[in-house]
């Protein structure tokens, strides 16, 4: 398969932040796209219409909400109807976050974490992976973090489901191999979407801070770089890993978090 033929790309958590930033650039590739996240129907709409105008390849929208795995389970076979063949590329992005301290830490949270981030991906490997193998050409990118190669306090249960995506990806890269298969996580520092907005407007109110000072302060401060991290760039990398060029790179981490790691 070359790069010019007609693929299939499924991207979680694609109807904001990175994802929908993913599967723009799979789109203007030609991509046929599938997205889901959950969010109101006006938003998967305003999407859909974007894409029919600006794109050539279809763009499907399948619903599951990621913590009920009866739910995965129907969105994989209804995404199996519409195209038998499987997909080509899987990217695990799905994610939320929950600041608190691991000993006030809510269980019932901890479970939705790793049952988002985690099992969800592996669920969507386990399902896909057959398809891949029989086609002898696949990518999987698992959007994994910069704090699932270090942590800070208040986001331990998110490493934690962070790092075991790096685990999933390099299992499943050896598995994976011998069949023109790869499977990577990328490590993004701070990107300016909705999940780090709340955490900025947090900690503007923690400091009695306006959300635009913090703001600033912030992405002034944060990554050596003191840029956030554009959704742009981590669509680029993922496209690179989706690509022919990108079939000896398997069961990698790559950071892309302006040196933040590097210190
Ligand atoms: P976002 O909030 O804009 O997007 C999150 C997406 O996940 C949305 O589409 C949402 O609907 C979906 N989602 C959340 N809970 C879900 C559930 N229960 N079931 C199904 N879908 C669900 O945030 P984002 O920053 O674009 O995050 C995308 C991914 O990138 C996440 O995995 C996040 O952990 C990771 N990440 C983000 C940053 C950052 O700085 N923004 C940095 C590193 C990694």
């Amino acid at each position: 398969m070359t790069d010019t033929q007609k693929r299939v790309a499924f991207v979680t958590g694609s109807t904001s932040g990175i994802g929908l930033g993913i599967v723009r650039k799979f789109a203007s590739l030609g991509y046929d796209i599938i997205i889901t996240g959950i969010c109101e129907q006006s938003v998967i709409d305003e999407i859909q219409k974007e894409f029919k105008q600006n794109y050539k390849g279809e763009c499907t929208y399948v619903s599951a909400d990621f913590t009920n795995q009866d739910e995965i389970q129907a969105m994989c076979e209804n995404i199996i109807k519409k195209y038998p063949n499987g997909i080509d590329i899987l990217v695990n992005n799905a994610g939320f976050q929950h600041v608190a301290m691991v000993d006030e830490y809510p269980i019932k949270i901890w479970n939705d974490m790793i049952a988002v981030h985690l099992t969800a991906s592996f669920l969507l490997i386990r399902f896909f992976l057959p398809f891949m193998k029989k086609k002898g050409w696949g990518r999987i990118v698992n959007t994994s973090s910069q704090m699932g190669l270090i942590s800070t306090p208040g986001k331990t249960p998110y490493s934690a489901a962070k790092a075991g995506l790096i685990g999933l990806a390099k299992g499943t890269a050896l598995e994976a191999a011998p069949y023109g298969i790869t499977c990577n996580c990328i490590c993004p520092g701070y990107v300016e979407t909705e999940l780090v907005i709340k955490q900025i407007k947090k900690m503007a109110l923690d400091e009695n801070k306006s959300f635009e000072d913090k703001r600033s302060e912030f992405f002034g401060s944060i990554h050596p770089t003191k840029k956030a991290v554009s959704i742009d760039q981590v669509a680029g990398l993922v496209s690179y890993l989706c690509s022919d060029e990108a079939g000896s790179t398997t069961g990698s981490s790559i950071s892309i978090d302006g040196g933040y790691t590097a210190q």
